[in-house]
């Protein structure tokens, strides 16, 4: 590991990754290696979790390939030297802000869209001009070990490398001197990575999870709230971080919900054969979702076979926050409902918990998604839609609190991968002769002036 962080190190510093036409030839030669290699990629997240072709085009390399496409469209506007005023004092003179990139970056990646969740904060890296190591999930080891064949076949590991591994290899690369960290994963390891990061201060941007409420208010259109929340919910078979995890919903619609709810899972036919539904990653995460249901709550679902590692579409009716499933974010297919008598009180209860990473209002009162979204802090959300809000790329992703620090996709991601270094350049003409000695009641006059008090 420190062999190739030097490596690294040494690579970055023959500035060869700076220029802007060396990042896009890397970025298409990134493309061009997903795009030959497609048949690969879906073969090998099946084998980890089942996920069809379909699901994997759509959740993880559409928004690569968008990723790559839009960073090549604005690289020269992002990566572009920003002249600002120059002040009064310092005047005459130029002021401009010059992005540089940081360094040798670190990626550490969750499973749960295995791809996405590593390539597109290193296709960030790599657009900022950076060199990358990238160190996916072990739990997603086929879909690990194909891309740690692609880009180590494919790129110098001087300026990018894929590292598998868990836990022991993490530790080792942690102890390693980057110049920035970008971790994906639980809120419980991001402390650990922070920790680690503190030592070397290097700049970090955790991505984690939480637990993140959808709002079912009573004037929302409901049925088009049931097929967008129980899409969101139930995709990747809920093991997703910005899925909703609890919903909770006014008391006086809750039973037209449920049954909505019911009607739209079964429309939906949610099963690997159909290709959209996915196993539970591994047993531990079965099992620790069967205990999170409470048999006498279930109102749909609830059934597990263990064997395939999965979990039916779960409705939970009558939860209330001391239950099972209220103590941990779920990041599996189980929706605890939750009914409020008054929105004050259920805006307290989210206010009780961590900062989620996302929230979701289903409303068409204006009054009250302004309420919400002036009273909770969070992520980042939707309106009368769930986990779409990721899909825009102008929209700066990343948690609050505990479910994250920072933020990456489209302009964001170059900036969470840059220093902006800020210049003054003056002139050698002239020199403004107040700041030296000896001082004079005109010149600090003059002084106060310019800086206009
Ligand atoms: P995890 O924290 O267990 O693992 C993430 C990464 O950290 C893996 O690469 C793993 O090898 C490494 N790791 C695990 N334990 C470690 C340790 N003790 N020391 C050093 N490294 C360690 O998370 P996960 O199970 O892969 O993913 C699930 C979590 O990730 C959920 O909380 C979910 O919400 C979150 N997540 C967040 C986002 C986001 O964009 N905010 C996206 C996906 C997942």
């Amino acid at each position: 590991m420190n062999n190739l962080v030097q490596k690294q190190r040494n690579y970055f510093k023959t500035h060869k990754t700076k220029p802007l036409s060396f990042r896009v030839q890397q970025l298409n030669k990134l493309q061009e290696v997903l795009k030959s290699n497609e048949k690969l990629i879906y073969d090998a997240i099946y084998k980890d979790f089942k996920k069809s072709e379909f699901d994997t085009f759509v959740t993880e390399l559409a928004l690569l390939y968008h990723d790559i496409k839009e960073a090549k469209k604005n690289l020269k506007k992002w990566a572009k030297v920003k002249s600002v005023k120059t002040n009064m004092l310092n005047f005459p003179a130029k002021s401009y802000i010059i992005p540089e990139p940081l360094g040798v970056c670190l990626v550490i990646g969750a499973w749960n869209y295995p791809y996405q969740l590593t390539l597109a904060p290193a296709i960030a890296a790599m657009t900022a001009g950076n060199t990358v190591v990238i160190k996916p999930s072990e739990l997603s080891s086929e879909t690990s070990a194909v891309m740690a064949k692609l880009i180590n076949e494919n790129f110098d590991s001087e300026y990018l490398k894929v590292i598998e591994g868990g836990i022991p290899e993490t530790t080792e690369l942690l102890e390693q001197k980057f110049d920035k960290i970008f971790f994906t994963g639980s809120t419980q390891v991001g402390k650990i990575v922070y920790q680690a990061a503190a030592k070397n201060l290097t700049p970090v941007t955790l991505e984690m999870g939480g637990k993140s409420p959808a709002f079912v208010i009573k004037d929302c259109n409901l049925k088009m709230t049931v097929k967008r929340l129980v899409w969101a919910k139930f995709l990747n078979a809920g093991q997703t971080c910005i899925a909703p995890d609890y919903v909770l919903v006014d008391e006086t619609i809750e039973k037209e919900f449920l049954e909505l709810v019911k009607i739209e899972i079964e429309k939906e036919n949610f099963s690997i054969e159909n290709g959209n539904y996915t196993q539970i990653i591994n047993e531990r995460n079965l099992d620790r979702l069967s205990k999170m249901i409470d048999t006498d709550k279930v109102y749909y679902g609830g059934e597990t076979e263990s064997l395939d590692r999965i979990i039916q579409p779960t409705v939970l009716k009558n939860v209330i926050l001391s239950d099972n499933v209220m103590q941990e974010e779920i990041f599996g297919p189980i929706l605890p409902v939750i009914s409020y008598t008054n929105l004050e009180d259920a805006i307290e209860q989210v206010n009780d918990l961590p900062k989620p990473l996302s929230c979701y209002i289903f409303s068409s009162k204006k009054e009250q998604v302004k309420k919400i979204l002036n009273e909770i802090s969070f992520g980042g959300g939707a309106v009368n839609d769930a986990v779409m809000h990721i899909a825009n790329s102008k929209l700066p992703f990343g948690g609050v609190g505990d479910s994250g620090i920072g933020s990456y996709h489209g302009e964001s991601g170059f900036k969470t991968f840059s220093h902006y270094k800020s210049i003054l350049e003056k002139t050698t003409l002239m020199e403004l002769s107040l700041k030296y000695y000896p001082h004079s009641k005109t010149k600090l006059n003059w002084i106060q002036r310019f800086i206009g008090i």
